[in-house]
Order: structure tokens, then C-alpha cells, then sequence
């Protein structure tokens, strides 16, 4: 892996970090985080451009740190991350989605596809890989379309197709859907188009926020929507906060939108109620 790949992830605010995360005591820190369950799983709604109602959702993971309180994840990911440990928290959120739909799905409560994000490390933990596939395996094809859903990033894809594309092999041919995640963030994103058939494409949020000032950005978001329709891949546009950038999205044919305008991510109950709301639309 080359420093190109890796940088993207370091150029987090150090000072800001330093106030944030310990990283001499992190690692520790962590496992305690996870088994005194400080750490919560929210969900963000993902809205059906044409229908209005919620057709996904995506897991954030949130850290209630006993004294720091609320940390955000922009600041210890990249950390964890460098502590090597990401994986833990990674198979801990995805395990907490699949019991989350499974527990809907039993009591034959409406539930959406919930997507997980996964580092490029995860991909490099054999034990991790096997286990979800071996899961996979076992899901039945419903269950399986709701709980199989992974977000990685266009850094993270370099880092991941160097050695372990077999791995994102083994999602494909288990129709897992792959989401390339803040596209056109990196420096790659057409050549990667062009090598993985990605299955849906999350348009990156910096687009949507200069769209309103620079008519060149809302150039792009319409063409990118537009070629990915035309290697049948579906789009998202995330960190969607206006009115105004919906009713471009909804005319540029985007087909779901993320953001503050319809809801910020949400605590499980919370979530929920959002959920039954929707099942009576
Ligand atoms: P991301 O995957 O690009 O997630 C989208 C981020 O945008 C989330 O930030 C979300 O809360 C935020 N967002 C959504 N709608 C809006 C909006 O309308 N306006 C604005 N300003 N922001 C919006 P969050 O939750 O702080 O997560 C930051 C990043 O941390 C994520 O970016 C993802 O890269 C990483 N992350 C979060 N949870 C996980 C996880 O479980 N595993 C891994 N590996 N990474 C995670
Ligand atoms: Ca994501
Ligand atoms: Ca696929
Ligand atoms: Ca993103």
C-alpha cells in the first residue's frame, strides 16, 4: 500500500485529536469501550428520490466516552485504525445490525437494508472475512439482501484490490452489494468504475455543498449520476441538508438522498419509531 492510499486517513486535525483520543491508551480503552457497551449504533435514514419514503439505512458507529462523552467518529477511526484494531469495532457494529434485522424480521416488523462501513484493514483480518462469509452462507436470500449491504471507500478499494480481491469476489458472487463510498473524493474514482462493478455509488458530500455557488459542481453531480446510470449502478447523495439541493437531485435522477433534510443519523429506538412511521406511509 502505497502513502497516496494511506494519507487521506492521517490529515485529521492532530491538535484536535490529541484533546480527543489518548492513543497511548486507546487500545485498552477500546476493549473496554466495546464491553461496557459505550459504543452505540445509529442508523441514517436513506430516502427513495421518486417515492419520498425510506428505502436503507446506514450504520454509524457513536462513542459515549465515560469522561471525553460524546467522541465522533471522524476523530477515532483514524486512530483506531492506526492502532491496527478497527476490525473489532467493524464486526462489532456489523453484528449488531444483524441482530438488529433479524429481530425485526422475526416479529415481522418493517425493516430497510442497512449498510456497514468497512475499513481496508478489515478486509486484510482472515478471521473476520471468513466468519462473514461463513454468516453469509447461512442467511436466507430475504434476510440476506438486508444484511449484506458494505460501504468502503475509494482509498480503501486501492489498498483492498491489491491483495485481497478475492475477498470482494467472495461478497459478489453472494450478491452482496458493494457501495463505493464518498465518490469523487479521491483521485481514482473513474478507473475504479471501470475495474469492480460497484453496485451503488454515494456521490461525496463536498459536491453537494459547493453545488449551491459553483454551477460547474452541479455539472459534475448531474453527469455522474448519469454515467453510473449507464453501467447500471445506482446513486446516493449524502450530507443532503436543503430543500433546494433535493429538488436538483430529484431532477438530475438521483435515485436515494442522505442527509440533515430528512434525518441525522439516530439511536436504535429512535430509529424504530422512524420505522413505523414509515410502514404506515
Ligand atoms: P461516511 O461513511 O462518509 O458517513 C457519512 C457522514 O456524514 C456521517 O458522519 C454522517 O453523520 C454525516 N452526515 C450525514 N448527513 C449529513 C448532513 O446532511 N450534513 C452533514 N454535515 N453531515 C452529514 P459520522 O457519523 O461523523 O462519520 C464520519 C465517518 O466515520 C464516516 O463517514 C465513516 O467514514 C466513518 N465511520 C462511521 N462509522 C463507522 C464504522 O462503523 N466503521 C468504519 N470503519 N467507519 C465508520
Ligand atoms: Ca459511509
Ligand atoms: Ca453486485
Ligand atoms: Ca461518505
Amino acid at each position: 500500500i502505497t502513502d497516496e492510499y494511506v494519507q487521506p486517513y492521517m490529515i485529521y486535525d492532530d491538535s484536535m485529536q490529541a484533546a480527543y483520543v489518548d492513543k497511548a491508551k486507546l487500545t485498552g480503552e477500546l476493549q473496554e469501550g466495546i464491553a461496557q457497551e459505550q459504543f452505540k449504533v445509529y442508523y441514517q435514514p436513506v430516502i427513495d428520490a421518486k417515492t419520498g419514503k425510506i428505502a436503507s439505512a446506514e450504520a454509524l458507529i457513536r462513542w459515549i466516552h465515560p469522561e471525553k462523552g460524546f467522541i465522533s467518529p471522524g476523530l477515532f477511526i483514524p486512530a483506531i485504525e492506526e492502532d491496527g484494531h478497527i476490525s473489532e469495532l467493524d464486526f462489532y457494529v456489523l453484528k449488531k445490525v444483524w441482530q438488529f434485522i433479524n429481530e425485526r424480521y422475526e416479529k415481522n416488523k418493517f425493516v430497510v437494508p442497512v449498510s456497514v462501513n468497512l475499513s481496508w484493514m478489515d478486509f486484510y483480518d482472515e478471521v473476520m472475512m471468513e466468519t462473514i462469509i461463513k454468516e453469509i452462507d447461512q442467511f436466507k436470500e430475504v434476510g440476506r439482501e438486508y444484511m449484506t449491504r458494505f460501504e468502503i471507500t475509494e482509498t480503501s478499494y486501492a489498498a483492498i484490490r491489491e491483495n485481497r480481491s478475492d475477498i470482494l469476489e467472495s461478497f459478489r458472487i453472494r450478491n452482496t452489494k458493494i457501495l463505493l463510498d464518498d465518490f469523487g473524493s479521491g483521485f481514482s474514482s473513474f478507473g475504479m468504475l471501470q475495474d469492480y462493478d460497484f453496485d451503488i455509488l454515494k456521490i461525496d458530500m463536498s459536491f453537494i455543498r459547493k453545488m449551491e455557488e459553483n454551477p460547474k459542481t452541479k455539472s459534475i453531480v448531474r453527469n455522474i449520476i448519469g454515467m453510473a446510470h449507464e453501467m447500471d449502478i445506482e446513486t446516493v447523495a449524502e450530507g443532503v441538508e436543503t430543500e433546494e439541493q433535493v429538488r436538483f437531485l430529484k431532477q438530475s435522477g438521483c435515485d436515494y438522498i442522505q442527509g440533515y433534510y430528512y434525518s441525522r443519523p439516530l439511536p436504535e429506538d429512535e430509529f424504530i419509531e422512524f420505522l413505523e412511521k414509515e410502514s404506515l406511509k
